[in-house]
């Protein structure tokens, strides 16, 4: 199968002449598939006939590969009384992933996942118990945007890559996802409105730094010291904070956008005043600001939150230092909303 809502606008118009056909049917092809976010083949009322079938694959053996226009079923849609919607999409080989949309005041997000599963382990988190399944592919993240904007008949203005999976350990798929969605003839969404949030794989993050594409990177730190992040994340084994902060100094400095680090408030682990100190020197030598959530109490993962007190009190402290800080609003809590825990329970029904 030729996967051609993959494709770059470029990859689709070398396919299209590739098969004789003139190169303003890429054109129309990609406006239906990422423009209007049509499912199918048959929705494309300027396209022949005879192209559809050509597409679909005839019977001939010199007949081009068929083509796929990867659309991605939802299983499950709940809904919050805050109005978070929650999704849980099937892909086309039958694995199950999740995404979110979050309705502010200034438009609608949606949370997207980058991969089935997550191999890098963090230890509260749910999406990551089973390990990797598979990366997806760009148009199962982009699919994810298209399924909601259709559903909720409403544009969708800003995208975190903060679902399931590590966006950097798919990275090539990232870029080609961040391309079709910013590009003019599709969705056409601005840099400005996108989030991509890694645990902080330094190499990944130098090269998104030169790869110039202009978006938001968030990067979970969730501790100020590489002792406490090694007892939540097997990856700070790896990655000292020392690193983290140089790369996340280079995507400052490369490309003039501010970080975020996540910093998930766990009771008695990373919520002590000594951190709040700590985190707010990181912060100072990286021009950062902080995402504050109190972690999601996980089945099986033994992390508690910080009470809601203890969050505000740190967020006071960090901006005693100068800090921006924010916290992020629990959204969807009554709708298994946080971080892989509706598939999770998907998942456990059905054994
Ligand atoms: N792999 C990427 C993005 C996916 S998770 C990353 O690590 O950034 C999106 C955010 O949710 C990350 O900051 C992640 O650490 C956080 N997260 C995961 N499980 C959580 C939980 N149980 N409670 C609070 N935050 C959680």
């Amino acid at each position: 199968m030729q996967d051609i809502k993959s494709y770059t606008i470029t990859e689709l118009s070398t396919y299209i002449t590739s098969l004789g056909e003139p190169a303003f049917r890429a054109k129309q092809l990609y406006q239906w598939m990422h423009g209007k976010c049509v499912a199918s083949l048959d929705d494309m009322t300027n396209i022949p006939k005879a192209l559809k079938e050509k597409l679909r694959g005839g019977s001939d053996a010199d007949a081009p590969e068929p083509v796929d226009i990867t659309a991605i079923i939802p299983v499950d849609i709940r809904e919050s009384r805050d109005g978070t919607r929650k999704y849980l999409f099937k892909l086309p080989d039958g694995a199950l992933i999740e995404s979110v949309l979050m309705r502010y005041k200034y438009g609608n997000t949606v949370c997207v996942s980058s991969q089935v599963g997550c191999r890098m382990g963090c230890r509260f988190c749910a999406s990551t118990m089973d390990g990797l399944t598979r990366n997806l592919t760009p148009a199962e993240m982009l699919d994810q945007i298209y399924r909601i904007t259709n559903d909720i008949k409403e544009r969708i203005s800003h995208v975190v890559v903060m679902g399931m999976g590590e966006p950097m350990d798919n990275y090539d798929t990232l870029i080609t996802f961040l391309q079709i969605l910013t590009s003019e003839e599709g969705y056409n969404l601005s840099r400005r409105s996108i989030t991509v949030s890694t645990c902080g794989l330094t190499e990944r993050i130098r090269e998104f730094a030169d790869a110039g594409t202009g978006v938001t990177l968030a990067i979970s730190l969730h501790a100020p010291n590489d002792e406490i992040r090694k007892t939540m994340m097997p990856i700070a084994e790896r990655y000292s904070i020392a690193e983290i902060t140089e790369a996340a100094k280079y995507y400052f400095d490369k490309t003039g956008r501010r970080i975020t680090y996540e910093y998930a408030l766990a009771r008695d682990v990373n919520d002590s005043d000594k951190c709040v100190l700590e985190l707010a020197d990181l912060c100072k030598r990286t021009g950062a600001h902080v995402n504050l959530i109190p972690v999601n109490p996980v089945t099986g993962r033994g992390y508690a939150p910080t009470a809601d007190d203890g969050v505000r009190a740190f967020k006071n402290k960090l901006e005693k230092q100068g800090i921006n800080v924010t916290i992020r609003r629990e959204l969807g809590q009554d709708i298994d909303g946080a971080c892989g825990q509706l598939r999770k329970r998907y998942l456990g029904d059905k054994v």
